[in-house]
């Protein structure tokens, strides 16, 4: 016995049960006009996922029914991005367009049944004409013969008439309350080359018209959606009941993933990239599945957090904090420690001979001796992070400060006796002494060192840029976008910075590109597989955030 966990899974149950269908075949149905973003992993997830527990498949097809905007490259990124998912369509990979043969005879027997008909009306006067809640729609030409709506129709599909002159339209009622179903547009006149079937068409089926026939076809029981398909889904019933397609889907709609700060629609996206306002579809603080990989998610954290999330018939917003806190946890666990310092400050051990270097080896994860050490050169020249250290420290600050003990991580206690300044009064380097006996973390008797920080030999380190990136947007909410204001009011002018001058240990000079790293008291990082010698945050180490339970 399969046990439901959402709502989309009861009604299955229940349409099996009843013997409504006998097995469950889903599909995910991307439009290729742009990269997937994390709200597609949403629907993947859904539509993947479902199909697995019941046993089932799960279809891939490019939705390239409007033959705008569309492009191969797209489609080898959304290819790319779901194997990296890790989800897979075997051999079930399939064009919305194959199926434009079979739209048009569909069409076809529509209006012979005298269900469709070819209008006149110019989108204008189809705006002026479809009435309002209490009048119904006009539409003159709703009683035209059938058969001169099938030749209308050919000469259409024939290119005999320019853009917009003939629609064939549904003849279902004008008087609906829901304005889907007051005789929609089924077909329109475009003379758009299709990055599949070159000019053979210009005729265009409507999405309303075309999706319900292309999972009919490919044998869809459950086509799982989101939302804003509800207000469709009874045209969508209305076609599979009026052709003669082998099979009948059923429709279920699910709440779209809604994440602060952040815009998932691939049409605000695409603008940000055409705009130059980010960096490319993969720039690190886009929500692109390609965006976020090159931040340093992987592809099992992004699942992972869609699983947490739930399949939900409302929508809500999610914390971006809770999809941060999936990539922490996960790197927490796998992610080597290493020593980066961000803002370097030079330190100078004063007792310590300027020929000696010593190698102390650090611990790859404390938790998991068997991940192993590194060694790591200890010198009388140090950089330590300018945060680490404090000329007037506030309360409770045990890090270093002028005449304060610190512990440098896995080395000696040192305390501060010096500050050198430059002209401008910024900190040349600060002076210490060591003491001697507690190398190598040794702890030592009687004193009580409350702080450690991390340090790097000056003259056993690399230069490194790093990048820190938050927020694209200002915006909590992107549902309450305020009316007639738009997104591009709200980016963010510190979604990027860009640290030059970081000191990093040496082996990071070898790093993988995209392998990922904790940098140790500062947060996860990867090494940027753009721009060897770059280093990405991925996220920071903590944040006060408690996901609810
Ligand atoms: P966008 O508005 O970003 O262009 P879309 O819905 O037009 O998104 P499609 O390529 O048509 O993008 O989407 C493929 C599938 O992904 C659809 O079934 C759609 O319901 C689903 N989907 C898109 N965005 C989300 C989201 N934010 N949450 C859940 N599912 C989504
Ligand atoms: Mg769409």
């Amino acid at each position: 016995m399969i046990e439901a966990s959402n709502f989309i899974e009861e009604f299955i149950i229940e349409d099996l049960a009843e013997g409504k269908y006998t097995s469950v075949h889903t599909r995910f149905p991307p439009e290729p006009n742009g990269y997937l973003h994390i709200g597609h992993c949403k629907a993947l997830v859904i539509d993947f996922g479902t199909a697995k527990k019941f046993g089932g498949l799960c279809n891939l097809r490019m939705d390239d029914t409007n033959p705008a905007k569309e492009d191969t490259e797209y489609v080898d990124a959304i290819k790319e991005d779901i194997h990296w998912l890790g989800f897979d369509w075997g051999d079930r990979f399939f064009y919305g367009s194959d199926y434009f043969d079979k739209d048009y005879e569909y069409a076809v027997e529509l209006i012979k049944k005298g269900l469709a008909y070819v209008c006149e009306l110019t989108p204008d006067q189809m705006d002026e004409y479809r009435g309002d809640l209490t009048h119904p729609a006009v539409s003159p030409w709703r009683d035209r013969p059938i058969e001169e709506s099938l030749d209308l129709f050919e000469r259409m599909k024939n290119g005999e008439f320019p853009e917009g002159k003939y629609t064939l339209r549904a003849k279902i009622d004008l008087a609906s309350g829901n304005f889907v179903m007051r005789d929609p547009v089924l077909y329109r006149i475009k003379y758009v080359e299709h990055h599949r079937q070159g000019t053979k068409w210009c005729i265009f089926p409507m999405y309303d018209f075309a999706h319900p026939i292309q999972d009919a076809l490919e044998g869809i029981t459950h086509s799982l959606c989101s939302l804003e398909y509800e207000i469709h889904r009874p045209l969508y019933d209305w076609v599979i009941e009026n052709v003669s397609v082998p099979s009948k889907p059923r429709q279920i709609e699910f709440a779209r993933l809604n994440i602060s700060y952040t815009v998932l629609s691939k049409r605000f996206l695409r603008s940000m990239v055409e705009s130059g306002r980010v960096d490319g579809w993969d720039d690190p603080r886009m929500p692109t599945l390609c965006g976020l990989r090159r931040r340093g998610y992987t592809g099992a954290s992004i699942v992972d957090f869609c699983g947490r999330i739930g399949v939900s018939k409302t929508d809500s917003l999610v914390d971006i904090r809770s999809l941060e806190a999936c990539i922490r946890d996960e790197l927490n666990e796998t992610a080597p420690r290493r020593v980066a310092i961000l803002r370097p400050i030079k330190v100078i051990i004063d007792n310590y001979p300027e020929d000696k270097c010593e190698t102390f080896e650090l611990a790859n994860h404390p938790q998991h001796p068997e991940m192993g050490t590194r060694p790591v050169k200890f010198t009388r020249e140090l950089y330590i992070d300018a945060e680490d250290f404090s000329e007037v420290p506030p309360p409770k600050f045990f890090r270093m400060k002028p005449d304060g003990e610190v512990r440098l991580m896995g080395a000696y206690i040192v305390k501060c006796v010096g500050v050198v300044k430059n002209d401008d009064g910024s900190i040349k380097e600060i002076h210490c002494t060591a003491d001697l006996e507690t190398g190598n973390g040794n702890p030592v008797d009687g004193r009580k060192i409350k702080g450690t920080i991390h340090w790097l030999s000056a003259s056993d380190c690399i230069d490194a840029r790093v990048m820190l990136y938050s927020n694209l947007l200002t915006l909590e909410n992107p549902s309450k976008l305020p009316e007639g204001d738009k997104y591009e009011n709200y980016l963010n002018p510190e979604s990027v910075e860009c640290l030059d001058g970081c000191k990093l240990e040496p082996s990071l000079a070898d790093a993988e590109p995209g392998s990922k790293y904790q940098f140790v008291r500062t947060g996860y990082f990867c090494a940027d597989v753009r721009n060897p010698g770059t280093f990405i945050r991925t996220v920071t180490l903590k944040d006060g955030y408690k996901p609810e339970k």
